[in-house]
């Protein structure tokens, strides 16, 4: 699509919406008397308000990630930027979003609070993306299209030339959720955005970054989008401490702890296999494996008796019988599969 044509599926009120103006933004300067905010003048490192566009992260994520910053969003969690996806594009009572089931739960909630038709298609076998299907699905109403590569909770990614085949027939912008790429075999979408203006790509501080408790979400997608972004998100959704810390812990290498949990994937999903109670482990390009096995709640239950705590997805369709188990450190692996492998 070309960028006009995106432009034209933002909402008229907030196309014409005049954004809030901080004290900051009207002087930029580092040094001086601060008058403008109406803050408390005596230091203590937070008495001032923190900068709206937070412009000194974002140049670090940008050395991280290869985009530049004008191309960001930066929010308070992948779950502010899920929102704004809906708030910026959807029409509440009119427009709708498509998405794959099952996936992950935000993007039908952020749907719900906004009220906004939440149409779900299925994946097929083995998890494959029904590219077919979704775009059936779509009628002359639909915005969005959220599609999450790796997949949460089936751990699966996407080839890519289905989704590019998505992004190029949708009439509408593509959400691809990638809060898991990084333990991920296959390249990141990042690098389509130039020349796919209905691209957005959603990436976390929460997951490989290992800073789900400073909640820095990530959304990457051509300027223009990125600038009304910016302007109908709450001014200082990211605060002063939150980003200091994510500096100074951006900072330290976190490959060799990535390399550790692709290594435990794939020997806890090798130990799996070997058990008895195990039926299936489904291929996993993230951070958790999804496991098949007899009697799930009752697996589940057993594995919270011996203080071990896993996810239950036996009640989502599509994922009936299974438990969704995150890798850990080697030692909380070994417990979790002592239980396992003493199930019936
Ligand atoms: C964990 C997760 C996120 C991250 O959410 P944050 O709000 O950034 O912590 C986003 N998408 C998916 C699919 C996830 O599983």
């Amino acid at each position: 699509m070309e960028l006009n044509d995106v432009l034209r599926l933002v909402r008229k009120n907030i196309q014409n919406l005049a954004p809030y103006s901080t004290a900051r933004d009207e002087y930029k300067g580092a040094l001086g008397v601060f008058l403008d905010a109406n803050e408390n003048p005596f230091e203590n490192r937070y008495n001032r308000y923190p900068d709206p566009r937070q412009l000194e992260l974002k140049g670090i994520i940008s050395g991280l990630k290869g985009v530049p910053v004008e191309n960001m969003f930066l929010g308070n969690g992948s779950d502010e930027a899920i929102d704004l996806c809906y708030r910026v594009f959807c029409t509440p009572g009119k427009d709708n979003a498509v998405a794959i089931a099952p996936s992950y739960g935000m993007y039908r909630v952020a749907a719900d609070i906004n009220d906004v038709e939440f149409r779900e298609v299925q994946l097929g076998a083995d998890y494959s993306l029904p590219v077919k299907e979704l775009l059936q699905a779509c009628d002359e109403n639909t915005k969005l299209m959220f599609i999450c590569s790796p997949n949460n909770p089936t751990g699966n990614s996407f080839p890519v030339d289905e989704m590019v085949g998505l992004i190029n027939s949708f009439n509408g912008v593509v959400v691809v959720d990638e809060a898991y790429i990084d333990f991920a075999a296959q390249p990141s979408l990042l690098t389509l955005l130039q020349e796919h203006k209905n691209l957005i790509v959603l990436q976390t501080l929460s997951k490989a970054y290992g800073l789900a408790g400073l909640r820095l979400g990530l959304a990457f997608a051509d300027a223009e989008i990125m600038s009304i972004f910016a302007k109908v998100k709450y001014p200082y959704n990211i605060n002063l401490a939150g980003m200091e810390r994510a500096k100074e812990l951006l900072a330290r290498d976190v490959e060799a702890e990535i390399e550790l949990l692709k290594n435990e994937r794939l020997r806890v999903s090798e130990a799996l296999e070997g058990f008895a109670c195990v039926q299936k482990v489904y291929p996993s390009d993230a951070n958790f494996l999804l496991v098949m096995v007899n009697d799930a709640r009752g697996l589940y239950e057993a594995l919270i008796n011996k203080q071990v705590i896993v996810r239950d997805r036996s009640r989502v369709k599509g994922c009936e019988g299974t438990l969704r188990i995150t890798i850990g450190k080697p030692e909380e692996n070994d417990k979790m599969l002592a239980v396992v492998k003493e199930w019936k």
